[in-house]
């Protein structure tokens, strides 16, 4: 059995011409077990869901942290990629999407903005009878039952004034991954992370973005986690590896982040990861 980490997109709300939006791939696999679990749907995740051989239709759930844009953008390209690329003789399977509250009303708007697309391929595709199934669970605190192998279960993060906010934590087999999603420090994410293997936390670099004279970028230093924060918390949680994403400013192409790694390093003394869309953290525990 193993569980890996995929940091599928890096980016932020910024375009990069290298790094996609937020989105990180939990996949729990081995024995009779194949879920993969999409946190966050950011800018370009299907592509580079690609890039690893895999597709919408691979998908056991999408779980949002947040309904910021950066971290949904590209939700609608899920849910339309699983409905038309399911192809007979498999039955269409609803694409299931786990999110703070609010998340219901984004699905059925985005639903609702697919209508002329939906509309359009059932009449013209013979074997196409249904529009996109989509299953919300709005989730505040505590267990996720999917019906899965892998044992999931969430709890509230601030990110206000972004609110409701969720982190998430997977376990099976005795290894456990907890993602954080955008967020400071808080009692809900130290409960999320307590002993996790690994903790995949969004951050930005506070002490770089707090030089510029921008004060639409100033106003982004107090909901989110700077890599020293985030370490903070890994540290208090005692986590195995921390998994940092979302690098605000980028980290250029190419480059080993070592900076921003030095940051972290100094109040963390576990593993740091980081690294250009699709770098992959394994975890192998059991059998
Ligand atoms: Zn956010």
């Amino acid at each position: 059995m193993s569980v890996s980490i995929t940091l599928l997109g890096t980016g932020s709300p910024m375009p990069s011409p290298d790094r996609a939006g937020p989105a990180t791939l939990i996949s729990v696999t081995g024995g009779a077990v194949d879920e993969h679990y999409l946190v966050d749907a950011g800018r370009g995740v299907l592509m580079r869901l690609a890039a690893i051989g895999l597709g919408a239709t691979n998908l056991t759930a999408v779980l949002l942290t947040h309904l910021h844009s950066d971290h949904i953008t590209d939700l609608n390209d899920v849910i339309t990629t699983r409905w038309v690329m399911t192809l007979p003789p498999a039955e269409p399977s609803p694409l299931v999407v786990v999110g703070p509250v609010g998340t219901r009303t984004v699905v059925d708007h985005l639903l609702a903005s697919l209508e002329p697309d939906i509309g359009y391929r059932i009449a013209h595709h013979d074997d196409l009878h249904v529009a996109p199934g989509v299953v919300v669970h709005e989730v505040t605190d505590g267990r996720v039952d999917l019906g899965g192998e892998v044992d999931i279960s969430c709890a509230p993060t601030d990110h206000r004034p972004v609110d409701p906010t969720v982190g998430y934590r997977l376990e099976h087999d005795g290894a456990s991954v907890a993602a954080a999603g955008d967020t400071v420090p808080c009692e809900g994410l130290d409960r999320l992370c307590a002993g996790a293997d690994a903790l995949v936390h969004t951050v930005i670099r506070k002490d770089l973005i707090g030089q510029l004279p921008i004060q639409r970028m100033l106003d982004t230093l107090d909901y989110h986690s700077s890599p020293e924060e985030a370490a903070q918390t890994a540290a208090r949680a005692g986590v195995g590896t921390l998994v940092l994403t979302h690098y605000v400013p980028p980290i250029p192409t190419g480059g080993d982040g070592a900076d921003w790694r030095a940051l972290a390093a100094a109040h963390f003394d576990g593993a740091i990861e980081l690294g250009d869309d699709l770098h992959r953290i394994e975890i192998t525990k059991g059998t």
